[in-house]
C-alpha cells in the first residue's frame, strides 16, 4: 500500500511542479517581435516555461516568485533562423584530408561545438543541408539536452547523382570508389530515387536536399550543368512530400534549377545563374530562394590563397562565387520569396549573421532581411504556430542585440542574449 501512495504524491508534486512554471518578466527597451518588423519601445515579454505568455506595453513588475530579465537598453528579437548550414563540419584548408583522418566520434565532438557556436550567435534554429548522418544523431542530443545547440531540422546526408555534387566517392582513388547507391544518397533513376527519399525518412531525415546541379566545393569539374532528369527529381519532390518532408536544392545554373521547381521543390540555393524565367517561375509556384551570400563571398576570397582548395575548385570558386549577391539583388527586386540561409560550414559556424550585412548591401531593406530570418523561415518550416515571432502562445525563442539593427545591421553580429525554449544560454 506504501509504494502506491508514494506514487500517487510524486504525481500531484509533477502535476501542481508544472502547473506552477518558472515565470520570467523581459524587460525590452526595443521589440521588434516580427509580426511586421516594426519596432516598439518599453515593452514587457513575459514567458512562463517555454512559452510566450503575455506581450505587454510598459515595463510590467514581476510578481515574487518571478524572474526580471533587464534588456532595457537593448533590442529585442526572436531567435534567428538559418536555413542552410552543414553543422558536421567547416571548410579549411586540410577540409579534403580530413575524410581520411577524422573518426564519427571526432566529427560528432566538432559538430557538438559548431552547434553551440551557432546557438551563441542568436540562431535558435537552423536547416542542415547534408552531413554524414551524425546532423540526426546530435538534433536528438540537443532536443534532449545532452549537449547545447539550436533546433534542428537535418535533410542527414544530400540526394546526388553519379559523379554528381553529393556523391561521396568524388575525387578518390579507384580503391575507395565502390558504387554508391540510394542508402549512400546516389540515384540514377527515379526508382532509386523513391528509395533515397525513403532511406532517408528512414534514418531521421526532417528535410530532403539535394543537388540538382554540380558544386563548388566538390572534386569535380562541372559546377552548373543538371545532374538529375526531371523524371528523377518530380519522383524525389513527390517523395518527399508524401513522407511530409520539405525539399531543397542545391542549384549553381538555370535547367538544373527549372526542373527542381517545375518538380515543386520548397527552396532553391545559391541560385547562382537564375534567370529572370526561373525567378518568374518560382514566384508563380511560391518557391522560396535561400540565397547563401556568405559561401559566395567565402569560396571567392580563399581561392585567392594557393593551395587553400585543390586546383579543381579554384576556377569554379571564382566564377560562382561573386556572382550569388548580384543574383539575390535581382530576384528580390523581382519579388522571389527570400529565406534567410548561409550555407554556414563552408564559413565558420557562428559567423551567419554576416548574411544580413551582404543582403543589405545588395539593397534589401533591413526590415525585410530580419523578417526573412525569422517569420518568413518559420512559414517556410511549417512552424509558424510556434515560432518566428514574439507573440502570445509562440515558444520562447528570444535574443537581444545591443543596438537596433534596422538602423545599424552590424548589430546583428554581436548578440548579448539568447533564450531557447524558455531556458537562457547567453546573458552579457
Ligand atoms: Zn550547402
Amino acid at each position: 500500500m506504501k509504494k502506491p501512495l508514494l506514487l500517487l504524491g510524486l504525481m500531484i508534486l509533477t502535476i501542481f511542479g508544472t502547473m506552477g512554471a518558472q515565470s520570467t518578466y523581459i524587460h525590452c527597451g526595443q521589440l521588434i517581435d516580427c509580426t511586421d518588423g516594426e519596432v516598439q519601445t518599453q515593452m514587457t515579454v513575459i514567458v512562463e516555461g517555454n512559452i510566450i505568455k503575455e506581450v505587454k506595453k510598459g515595463y510590467a513588475t514581476a510578481p515574487s516568485g518571478a524572474n526580471t530579465i533587464d534588456l532595457k537598453n537593448r533590442t529585442v528579437l526572436p531567435g534567428f533562423m538559418d536555413m542552410h548550414v552543414h553543422i558536421e563540419g567547416e571548410s579549411n584548408p586540410r577540409s579534403y584530408l580530413d575524410r581520411y583522418t577524422l573518426n564519427e566520434a571526432d566529427v560528432a565532438f566538432r559538430a557538438a561545438l559548431y552547434a553551440k557556436r551557432t546557438l551563441m550567435a542568436g540562431f535558435t534554429v537552423v536547416r542542415d543541408l547534408g552531413g554524414s548522418g551524425i546532423n540526426v544523431s546530435l538534433r536528438n542530443a540537443i532536443n534532449q539536452g545532452i549537449t547545447e545547440g539550436p533546433r534542428i531540422f537535418t535533410a542527414e546526408k544530400g540526394i546526388g547523382t553519379t559523379g554528381g555534387h553529393a556523391d561521396p566517392t568524388n575525387g578518390r582513388k579507384r580503391l575507395d570508389l565502390g558504387d554508391p547507391g540510394p542508402k549512400e544518397g546516389v540515384i540514377n533513376s527515379p526508382e532509386e530515387a523513391r528509395k533515397a527519399v525513403r532511406q532517408r525518412y528512414k534514418n531521421g531525415a526532417d528535410v530532403i536536399k539535394i543537388t540538382a546541379t554540380g558544386g563548388v566545393l566538390s572534386v569535380a569539374k562541372d559546377g552548373s550543368g543538371p545532374q538529375f532528369t526531371q523524371e528523377e527529381v518530380n519522383e524525389i519532390v513527390r517523395t518527399a512530400n508524401e513522407y511530409g518532408m520539405i525539399s531543397a536544392a542545391h542549384a549553381h545554373g538555370a535547367e538544373g534549377m527549372k526542373r527542381a521547381v517545375l518538380a515543386g521543390i520548397t527552396t532553391i540555393e545559391h541560385g547562382t545563374m537564375m534567370t529572370e524565367e526561373v525567378m518568374d517561375l518560382m514566384i508563380e509556384k511560391g518557391t522560396y530562394f535561400v540565397p547563401t551570400i556568405s559561401a559566395g563571398k567565402f569560396v571567392m576570397e580563399k581561392a585567392k590563397i594557393p593551395g587553400y582548395f585543390p586546383p579543381i575548385i579554384v576556377p569554379k570558386a571564382l566564377a560562382i562565387g561573386p556572382k550569388i549577391q548580384e543574383t539575390f539583388a535581382k530576384a528580390y527586386k523581382r519579388g522571389v520569396k527570400i529565406a534567410f540561409g548561409t550555407d554556414t560550414g563552408v564559413a565558420p559556424h557562428g559567423s551567419n549573421a554576416e548574411e544580413f550585412v551582404f543582403m543589405t548591401e545588395a539593397g534589401m531593406p533591413a526590415k525585410d532581411a530580419i523578417l526573412s530570418a525569422t517569420k518568413v523561415t518559420a512559414e517556410l518550416l511549417g512552424i509558424s504556430d510556434e515560432l518566428g515571432t514574439i507573440e502570445a502562445g509562440k515558444k520562447a525563442d528570444i535574443i537581444a542585440l545591443p543596438e537596433n539593427p534596422l538602423e545599424n545591421i552590424k548589430s546583428t553580429m554581436d548578440v548579448k542574449f539568447v533564450m531557447k525554449d524558455g531556458q537562457v544560454y547567453k546573458n552579457q
